[in-house]
């Protein structure tokens, strides 16, 4: 066996018993990519530095230094995340040069940790998307068919976990960005909480809905990952005063007594035969576990997509505001005067999806529109969250798809974004409550393509979806993420 074909987990204990360095396994991921990247396209941009960082891990163990548990494991991270040194594109025009002079707080505790970032990957353009299509710089294809896209909009980091071109990987959910790529492509993703993780360094898009969040081939990986990132920063005020968190350490594998709420709309017409089927047969292995399956109704998710654009869209509209071409990023090179060269700028610095949204926004935002329609998602925003707290007084767990079909073929979806956006009705929901939600992989269509079934907790209930995961993981023997004959 590889060594990237194992988990962080693993990975972890054969450094801690010295069974292999931290140098053999980036070389075993580095061969990897050599490999796959050509077909899958997971990278904007590859950190040069990783041999070094790699040695200096093995060193500080064979000075016999105490380590964290993950020094020396690879981890890609979404380029809508800034890192010192390592160019941040947001795979937009805007940035495609853009060099961070700082760290975002989360890299900072990856790197303090001694984790080796792999590179920097694709995203859709500032995160706008759900199939990494509108990234500027190339699509990024599914390893498990690549045909077909791997999902969004952080598909770079969900395909290089499955594709064996990292270990682990960090990406940012607004709206689903890290549960859809983790389901389309077989892998576990976690959006933790509303500020239980900094935001310091994430580049805005939709700030008060978005949370960096993890992805990896196992719970425990991506329970490892979110340990390590979470807590309170000062740099970001909605960072949550909260206690070092140790889901890892306690994870469980036992679904007794875990009551799991089972939403009627999450199964509507909407969602494909295969899909439903495959979550219920999910929650049949859960049942027969000991878990308690019960019925229940979100009647408000039905304008939940409309309630995410609408603030989605406003949010960055303003985030957006700052490329301008006077501070930093991309200026157009021939303009007549200050308007001319702020709308030549931000015409050929964005692609279309990052312009729709930004007149979309600007529009529900403008006097005579705002209360029609800002404010009254904002109001439904606030319905929405209350109907999740009501529910949670009888449901540890909240089960539900992860999206309504399986990957499609690139190109696709080209032509109709209301479609697009009306997939997103099983993620929005976790976002605008601002609850913690996991996607896992719970088997494959008759093409072959994964499918991902959805735990939403609580507030702050991170540890149970994570017991809940983990407990489907161990009845399924492993999740089987990393594409077969790539
Ligand atoms: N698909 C959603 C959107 O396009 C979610 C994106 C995200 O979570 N970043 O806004």
């Amino acid at each position: 066996m590889k060594l990237y074909e194992k988990t962080a987990a693993e990975l972890s204990e054969m450094l801690r018993n010295k069974k292999c360095s931290a140098a053999e396994i980036l070389n075993d991921v580095n061969e990897r990519i050599k490999a796959a990247e050509g077909k899958i396209g997971a990278y904007v941009t590859l950190n040069n530095n990783a041999a070094e960082e790699a040695r200096a891990v093995d060193e500080s163990i064979a000075r016999g230094e105490s380590v964290h548990p993950l020094a020396g494991i690879p981890i890609a991270v979404k380029d809508n995340i800034s890192t010192r040194g390592i160019r941040t594109t947001c795979s937009s025009r805007m940035l495609e040069n853009y060099i961070p002079p700082f760290d975002a707080s989360a890299v900072e505790r990856i790197k303090n940790a001694g984790m080796i970032i792999t590179g920097k990957t694709n995203t859709d353009e500032f995160a706008m998307g759900s199939t990494t299509e509108t990234s500027y710089m190339h699509p990024t294809r599914n390893p498990h068919n690549t045909d077909y896209v791997p999902g969004g909009s952080s598909g770079g980091s969900a395909a290089a976990v499955a594709a064996g071109e990292t270990i682990v990987a960090l990406g940012s959910d607004t709206g689903g960005s890290v549960r859809q790529p983790a389901a389309l492509c077989g892998a576990v993703g976690i959006k933790p909480t509303y500020g239980r993780v900094s935001r310091y360094g994430l580049i805005a898009y939709a700030s008060s809905l978005e949370q960096i969040g993890a992805i990896g081939k196992s719970v425990r990986d991506a329970a490892m990952v979110l340990d390590l990132i979470s807590g309170h920063d000062p740099m970001d005020a909605t960072s949550a005063i909260s206690e070092k968190t140790d889901y890892a350490l306690n994870l469980r594998e036992t679904a007794k007594g875990l009551r799991i709420g089972v939403p009627d709309e999450y199964f509507s017409e909407n969602i494909d035969d295969d899909v439903k089927e495959a979550v219920y047969g999910a929650l049949k292995l859960l049942e027969s576990e000991g878990a308690q399956i019960k019925r229940i109704s979100l009647p408000d998710t039905q304008f939940a997509v409309n309630a995410y654009y609408i603030i989605a869209s406003a949010e960055a509209s303003s985030n957006l505001a700052r490329y301008d071409g006077v501070k930093y990023g991309y200026r157009a090179e021939n303009f007549d005067g200050l308007t001319d060269m702020y709308e030549k700028t931000r015409s050929e610095g964005f692609g279309n999806e990052v312009k729709r949204r930004i007149m979309l926004g600007t529009f529900v935002l403008s006097s005579g529109c705002c209360d029609k329609y800002y404010k009254r998602a904002k109001l439904m925003q606030q319905r929405i969250s209350e109907e999740f707290s009501e529910a949670f007084t009888d449901c540890d767990v909240i089960a539900a798809p992860s999206y309504p079909c399986a990957a499609f073929r690139i190109g696709e979806s080209a032509g109709d974004p209301v479609e697009m956006y009306s997939r997103d009705i099983c993620t929005v929901t976790a976002n605008i409550a601002g609850l913690p939600a996991i996607s896992v992989p719970c088997g494959k269509n008759s093409a072959g393509l994964p499918l991902g079934m959805q735990l939403i907790g609580n507030k702050f209930a991170e540890q149970i979806i994570l017991d809940a995961a983990n407990a489907y993981e161990k009845i399924c023997g492993g999740f089987n993420t990393l594409a077969a004959n790539l």
